[in-house]
C-alpha cells in the first residue's frame, strides 16, 4: 500500500535524521498527524529558526546566534587558554561544568586517515591562525579518548609546542573511547583539573 504523498514526504524528511529508519519514520509521521496543529506549527518553526538563526562563530567555530559568539566576546573569559574540542556539543558539556573560564576552539571533526580527513578538512588552520594573533599561553586538547582523538591531539601538540605554547591533554577519568559529550559533570571537572602536559 502506498502512503498518501504528504505522509511519504514527511517520512522521507524523518529518514534524513540519524538513526531513523523507515519503520520509525512511519511511526513519527503518523504521530505528527495526530499532534495539535499548534504543536506542529511550533515544531516546524523551531526547525526553520534553528537553521536560519544559528551560525558558526567565525573565531572559535562554536554555534551561535551572533558572530563572534558570546564566549569569544566575553571580556571576563581567560584569553590565555584555548580548549580544543571535536564538536559543538563538547563545548556545551564543558560549559555546564562552569569551572572552565577560558576560550574554545571547535574542530568540527577529527583527523582520520581512513575516512580521508586531513588537517585542512577540519578547523585546524583557523586554530593555528588564532595562536599567532592572540595571547595564548596554553592549549588544552580535549579531543575524545578514541584512537583518532589521540592521534589528532598528538598531531596538534607537535604543531603547537614549537611556538612556545604549553600544550595539555585532558586527564581522561573518561574511559578509553568515551565521549566528552556524554561524560558526567564531575568526571569532566576532574578531567580539566587533572590535565597533563604533552
Ligand atoms: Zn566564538
Amino acid at each position: 500500500m502506498q502512503y498518501p504523498e504528504p505522509i511519504s514526504k514527511l517520512m522521507d524528511s524523518y529518514m534524513k535524521l540519524p538513526g531513523i529508519g523507515a519503520k520509525t519514520a512511519a511511526r513519527l509521521a503518523f504521530f505528527t498527524i495526530d499532534m495539535d496543529e499548534e504543536d506542529v506549527t511550533d515544531f516546524a518553526k523551531s526547525l526553520i529558526s534553528a537553521k536560519r538563526d544559528l551560525h558558526y562563530c567565525s573565531i572559535c567555530g562554536n554555534i551561535t546566534e551572533s558572530d563572534p559568539c558570546d564566549i569569544c566576546r566575553d571580556k571576563d573569559r581567560d584569553r590565555s587558554t584555548i580548549l580544543v574540542v571535536e564538536d559543538v556539543k563538547d563545548v556545551m558539556a564543558l560549559e555546564r561544568v562552569r569551572e572552565y573560564h577560558g576560550l574554545y576552539h571547535v574542530l568540527h571533526g577529527i583527523l582520520s586517515p581512513i575516512e580521508g580527513t586531513g588537517p585542512e578538512d577540519i578547523n585546524i588552520p583557523s586554530l593555528l591562525k588564532r595562536l599567532q594573533s592572540e595571547e595564548v599561553q596554553e592549549v588544552i586538547l580535549a579531543t575524545n579518548a578514541s584512537a583518532e582523538g589521540e592521534a589528532t591531539a598528538t598531531y596538534l601538540s607537535r604543531l603547537i609546542r614549537p611556538a612556545g605554547i604549553k600544550v595539555t591533554r585532558l586527564a581522561h577519568g573518561l574511559s578509553v573511547g568515551s565521549d566528552i559529550e556524554y561524560a558526567d559533570e564531575i568526571t569532566l571537572l576532574k578531567a580539566v583539573e587533572g590535565r597533563r602536559e604533552i
